[in-house]
C-alpha cells in the first residue's frame, strides 16, 4: 500500500513516520509513506500556494493548480483522493478498515481557510474529518487517518488478533487491562485474570467491554451483535446484561 501526504509543511508529517508501528511498517516494505511538498508544484519563484479570498473576508484559500499539479504527480489507477475537512464524513474505523484494502491513499492537506472549491470539485473523491474541532491544517489529520489505516495493514501488527480485539473492531469498548504487578498501591487485579482459566477470562473480559460500553458509549450497543454464549454471560452478569439485552433488542 502507498499513502501519499500532499502538504505545504512535509517536515510536519515526518517525525511520526519514524516511530513504532509507522516506522515498523514502512522498513518492512508493508506501507510506502511519502511526503509531498505542495510547494514544488508552485509556479512562482517563491513557492505560493495561497491567495486571497475572492469576495473578500480573512485568511487565505490554497491555490487549485499547485494542488492539481500534486496530485496529478502521484494519482495512477487505483488511487483514491481524500481531502481531510472538517466539513467531511467522519472517519471511524469501518473507513479505516475500508482503506486499508485500497492500494494507493492521496491525503491532501488544507491550510489557512481552506482549498479552492473547484479542485475540491474536480479532483477530490472522498472528504474526512476526524471530528468536530478546527485544526491548524490537514497534516494531524493526515496522520491519524495514516496510522488507523496502516495499523489494519495486513501482517503490520505482530499478532493479528490485537487488531480484532480493539475497541471498535465491533461496536464495543476494550475491556480495561492489567499488568504486573497483580497488586499496586493497594489496588488488586481481578482475581479472575490471574485464575489461568482462559474461558473465565474472556466471558469476565467480554462482560467488562459491555459494562464499559453501556457507562460510556451507550448508543454502540444498538449495533452490536450476541452470540447466543455472549448473551447467556450477560444474563449471568446481572444489570450490565439487561441494559446491553434491553439495548441490542430495541
Ligand atoms: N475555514 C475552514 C472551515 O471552517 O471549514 C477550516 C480550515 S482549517 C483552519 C485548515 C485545514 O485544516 C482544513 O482545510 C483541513 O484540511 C484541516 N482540518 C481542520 N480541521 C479538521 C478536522 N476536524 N478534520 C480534518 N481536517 C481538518
Amino acid at each position: 500500500m502507498i499513502i501519499d501526504i500532499l502538504t505545504i509543511f512535509p517536515n510536519l508529517v515526518a517525525s511520526p513516520l519514524e516511530e513504532g508501528i509507522l516506522r515498523k511498517a514502512r522498513q518492512e516494505d508493508l506501507v510506502t509513506i511519502n511526503a509531498v511538498n505542495i510547494r514544488d508544484f508552485a509556479a512562482d519563484k517563491h513557492q505560493v500556494t495561497d491567495d486571497r479570498p475572492f469576495g473578500g473576508g480573512e485568511g487565505m484559500v490554497m491555490k487549485p493548480e499547485p494542488l492539481a499539479l500534486a496530485v496529478e504527480s502521484r494519482r495512477r489507477q487505483g488511487s483514491l483522493v481524500i481531502l481531510l475537512s472538517p466539513q467531511g464524513e467522519m472517519f471511524n474505523q469501518a473507513v479505516a478498515r475500508e482503506l486499508a484494502g485500497r492500494e494507493h491513499l492521496i491525503l491532501v492537506c488544507g491550510r489557512y481557510e481552506g482549498v479552492d472549491e473547484r479542485f475540491r470539485e474536480r479532483f477530490v473523491e472522498r472528504e474526512y474529518s476526524i471530528g468536530d474541532y478546527i485544526l491548524s491544517g490537514g497534516e494531524l489529520a493526515a496522520l491519524v487517518v495514516t496510522d488507523a489505516v496502516t495499523r489494519l495493514v495486513p501482517g503490520v501488527l505482530g499478532c493479528t488478533d490485537s487488531a480484532l480485539n480493539d475497541t471498535f473492531s465491533r461496536p464495543l469498548l476494550k475491556h480495561p487491562q492489567y499488568t504486573r504487578p497483580a497488586r499496586w498501591r493497594g489496588m488488586e487485579t481481578p482475581a479472575v485474570l490471574l485464575s489461568g482459566d482462559h474461558q473465565e477470562i474472556a466471558d469476565y473480559r467480554f462482560s467488562e467491554a459491555v459494562r464499559r460500553t453501556a457507562e460510556r458509549r451507550p448508543e454502540l450497543l444498538r449495533r452490536a451483535e450476541f452470540s447466543e454464549r455472549e448473551k447467556k454471560t450477560l444474563r449471568n452478569n446481572g444489570f450490565t446484561a439487561e441494559m446491553a439485552l434491553a439495548h441490542h433488542e430495541e
